[in-house]
């Protein structure tokens, strides 16, 4: 009987759903390929860059009649400015750096162009749900270009090679693990079924809280799909019943982000990995190409993207709803109102910093915010080269190093460490030399190549008077180790930004 009520109560979800998408589709224009131009040329006047990425704050030039305000100038605040402004929104986006852009932001010292937070991305081949948004909110303008087939290489002692390709990744680790073919194949077979059925997991956002608890609660979830078991299942857990092989579980999860595989999702990592199957892309003339190219579409609405502009609280009205935000400049906080305000400054800032005590005190806020927790830093060093690519013999290949290949052992080690000892026993790194990925950086930097590596870190390692000696022991273990086995090493003329 249950089964019937059920499956009413799907169809007229469906319906529900279906009404929605195809009256707001008339409401609302937001997507068309009339939008899309042929791609401009680069630009690469600093003065016409800094007009459009570091336009401070003003509080008179804070668009009037505003229908939203954004937090935070990341891809994800500048995404969700730009959908508002095609659909005919004007939204005001507040940055508290100098430049917009977030972890997409470049930046430049000493003649050397340095990205931050994009080395890589996937999923851009022609027709992908990725290249037709980012195509949408930037007209057509943000341009890639695909990094050699062998995208990653991983080294664990032993050195792996990460293939990308329908089938050329699946072949590549078979011959690299002769013997674990099966486990290959049923590792490929779970990265596409999560990748088919995790717009399921959007849709518990969609159907209503009571909807998606009684699902979660009764178990009915996993008879929906196994996706929902991926996502609940970690990943050290489900790589134990594909495989005893130690270097193909690390594998596995090399794509680190903070958070070991024995507290990750299965279904984060599979993700991850197949994000690059059909091949890894990097964006034509760096990073900051993303904000220079979502930012006039959020101005043509009559938005603004202002950067300096730290928000300092959110504010609510009488009935409790967010009103607008303030920003504080000096000792001075201006007043910016707008019904409607998205905060992508994180979790944490947005709970227990923007909104007022009372608020962030209440039990459902508090619970939520248990649910979450810091994720494990990185301590970013920034190198840049004097040379050509061609001295120096760099690759568009990333390298991903760990000490061992049991990273929930490393990490867990790792972290229990005391001040004195973390120096010595850096568990990883990750180096990546995004000019030689970039066919415009001899044009933009001639003879000047940067490469940035990331070494993973907990909270003690920040701390004053280390910070030279970690260089110092960062820049000695890449001279004497890894920059001998990446590459040709033919000029030593280089500077630590
Ligand atoms: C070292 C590194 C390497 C990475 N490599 C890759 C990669 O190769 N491929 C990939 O796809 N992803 C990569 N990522 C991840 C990717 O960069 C991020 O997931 C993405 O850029 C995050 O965007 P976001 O908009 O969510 O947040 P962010 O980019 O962090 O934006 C948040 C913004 O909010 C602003 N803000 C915070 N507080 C305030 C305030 N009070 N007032 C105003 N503004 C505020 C911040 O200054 C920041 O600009 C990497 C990340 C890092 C750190």
């Amino acid at each position: 009987m249950w089964w019937w009520m059920l499956g009413l109560l799907a169809c007229v979800l469906l319906l529900a759903v279906v009404i929605f998408f195809l009256t707001a589709g008339r409401r609302y224009k937001v997507f068309s390929e009339k939008s899309l131009r042929p791609p401009a040329p680069l630009v690469t006047d600093s003065r016409q860059r800094d007009d459009r990425l570091k336009r401070g704050f003003r509080e008179d030039r804070v668009p009037p009649a505003l229908d939203a305000v954004v937090i935070g100038s990341g891809v994800g605040g500048l995404t969700a400015a730009a959908l508002l402004s095609k659909a005919g929104k004007r939204v005001v986006v507040l940055e508290q750096h100098d430049q917009a852009g977030g972890c997409t932001h470049t930046f430049q010292n000493k003649g050397f162009e340095f990205d931050v937070g994009i080395h890589y991305l996937g999923q851009l081949h022609e027709g992908s749900m990725l290249r037709v948004a980012l195509d949408q909110i930037t007209e057509g303008q943000l341009q890639f270009t695909r990094l050699e087939q062998h995208f990653d290489t991983l080294i664990l002692g032993q050195e792996y090679h990460i293939h990308a390709g329908k089938t050329e990744m699946a072949d590549s680790l078979k011959k690299q693990f002769p013997g674990e073919e099966e486990a290959i194949d049923e590792f490929m077979r779970l990265m596409k079924l999560a990748s088919r059925r995790t717009p399921l997991i959007a849709t518990l956002k969609i159907i209503p809280y009571w909807l998606a608890s009684f699902l979660v609660r009764s178990g009915l979830l996993d008879r929906i799909s196994s996706v929902f078991r991926l996502a609940a299942t970690n990943h050290s857990e489900m790589m134990s019943r594909l495989t005893k092989n130690k270097d193909l579980k690390a594998l596995s999860a090399y794509l680190f982000y903070g958070v070991p595989p024995k507290d990750s999702s299965f279904l984060i990592n599979a993700l991850l990995l197949h994000h690059y199957k059909r091949g890894a892309y990097y964006p034509r003339g760096g990073a900051s190409e993303f904000a220079f190219h979502i930012i006039p579409v959020i101005q043509r609405a009559g938005g603004a993207v202002l950067v300096r502009a730290p928000v300092h609280r959110i504010l609510l009205n009488q009935q409790g709803k967010a009103s607008g935000v303030t920003v504080l400049k000096g000792q001075e906080e201006f007043e910016i109102h707008a019904p409607v305000v998205i905060s992508n400054a994180g979790i944490f800032n947005t709970f227990q910093k923007f909104l007022p005590q009372p608020v962030q005190d209440k039990p459902e806020i508090q619970s939520l915010l248990g649910l979450v927790r810091h994720g494990m830093g990185s301590f970013l060093v920034f190198v840049g080269l004097d040379g050509t690519k061609e001295e120096l013999g760099i690759v568009s290949t990333n390298f991903w190093m760990y000490k061992d290949n049991d990273l929930d052992t490393l990490m867990e080690r790792y972290s229990s460490l005391s001040r004195e000892q973390v120096l010595g026993n850096i568990p990883m790194m990750f180096i990546t030399f995004p000019s030689a990925k970039d066919p415009t950086s001899n044009v933009r930097h001639p003879g000047n190549w940067g490469f940035l590596f990331a070494i993973c870190y907990t909270n003690v390692f920040v701390f004053p008077g280390q910070i030279e000696n970690m260089l110092l022991y960062v820049w000695n273990k890449i001279m004497s180790y890894t920059l001998t086995q990446m590459f040709s090493y033919t000029r030593t003329s280089a500077c630590v930004l």
